[in-house]
């Protein structure tokens, strides 16, 4: 098995990805490992297990991730923030982690803890202050294949597109191998992205976030936590074919689904080098567009 993301990157194939969240609960613990399972005979490029913002999450993180690596045939990627960490806790960790086994990390700032991701960030007195600077630490530390995030809207805290790609730029300067973008939902923000990237001497390969929706509730929540804007069509379409009953349910979760293919579709046909489906630890929406696109023979 090729056990780098890097060298994934370089073949002519696209990767094609999965992200999950460290569970909070044995009944969590219990619907991971089922979606885990389920994703695998799909044979994806290589699976992410996200970093929560504090305690027993953070523990889940490193623990799910060396449960990957010894226990099944995926590829794992760990991702790693700076919130409320030392350097010498970063250093543990990422210790701990190559220990393991684990040579991918996807390198984060992270947002402030606690409910509010916009709130102040403040960074740790002996910590860093921004992602580049955690990418510089782990190539420091070992011969990592390094990812960092991609913003096609821009961070919410950057003042405008330039900023944001010039800080972009600089953080794969630093050493990054590769991006993973926030999830998005308009096939031509990616695009203008990888323009910008481009035009500024950057061929860092930047793989595509998608979520399918699966339920209204989720859009408000995304939002919420990313800063960013949903389509209006989409939202609207989305919430003409909520309701109640089972058949509303799976109207929306069919809808989800559509609209994630249409999205993955185009981004190969644009030449994509990777898709990192959000799973929310469930594996049946990811599995119907794998399956849709199969059908059309896009993978
Ligand atoms: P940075 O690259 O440090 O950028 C943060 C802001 O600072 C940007 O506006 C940037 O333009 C600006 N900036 C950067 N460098 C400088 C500089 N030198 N001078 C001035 N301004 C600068 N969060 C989690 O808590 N856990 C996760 O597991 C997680 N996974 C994620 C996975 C993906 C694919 C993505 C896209 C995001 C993820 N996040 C996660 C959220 C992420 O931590 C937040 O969006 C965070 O606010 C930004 O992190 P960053 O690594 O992009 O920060």
């Amino acid at each position: 098995m090729t056990d780098t993301v890097r060298e994934l990157l370089q073949s002519e194939q696209p990767t094609w990805s999965f992200e999950f969240f460290p569970p909070r609960d044995e009944v969590g613990e219990a619907q991971l490992w089922t979606a885990l399972r389920q994703l695998e005979s799909l044979r994806p490029s290589f699976v992410s297990v996200t970093y929560g913002a504090g305690g027993s999450t953070r523990e889940g993180t490193v623990s799910v991730t060396e449960r990957i690596t010894s226990e099944t045939t995926m590829l794992p990627l760990a991702h790693l923030t700076a919130v409320d960490h030392s350097v010498a806790e970063l250093r543990h960790v990422i210790s701990r982690l190559a220990a393991a086994g684990v040579r991918n990390l996807l390198a984060l700032r992270g947002d402030p803890p606690g409910a509010d991701p916009q709130a102040e960030w403040a960074a740790h007195p002996q910590g860093l202050r921004y992602a580049a600077e955690l990418v510089e630490l782990i190539k420091d530390i070992g011969d990592f294949s390094v990812g960092v995030a991609a913003f096609p809207e821009r961070h919410p805290r950057s003042p405008d597109f330039e900023a944001d790609t010039d800080m972009f730029v600089a953080k794969c300067r630093a050493g990054a191998d590769f991006a993973i973008t926030q999830m998005f939902f308009r096939v031509e923000d990616y695009l203008r992205l990888r323009d910008r990237v481009t035009a500024r001497g950057c061929d860092v390969p930047v793989i595509a976030g998608v979520m399918p929706v699966t339920n209204v509730r989720q859009i408000s929540r995304i939002v919420q936590l990313s800063g960013m804007a949903f389509p209006a069509e989409l939202a609207e379409r989305f919430a003409e074919l909520d309701g109640d009953t089972p058949e509303h349910k799976q109207a929306v979760r069919a809808y989800g689904v559509e609209v994630a293919t249409g999205m993955c579709e185009r981004l190969l046909a644009e030449g994509v080098p990777g898709i990192h489906f959000i799973t929310m630890n469930r594996s049946t929406a990811t599995r119907e567009v794998y399956e849709a696109l199969a059908g059309v023979n896009a993978l």
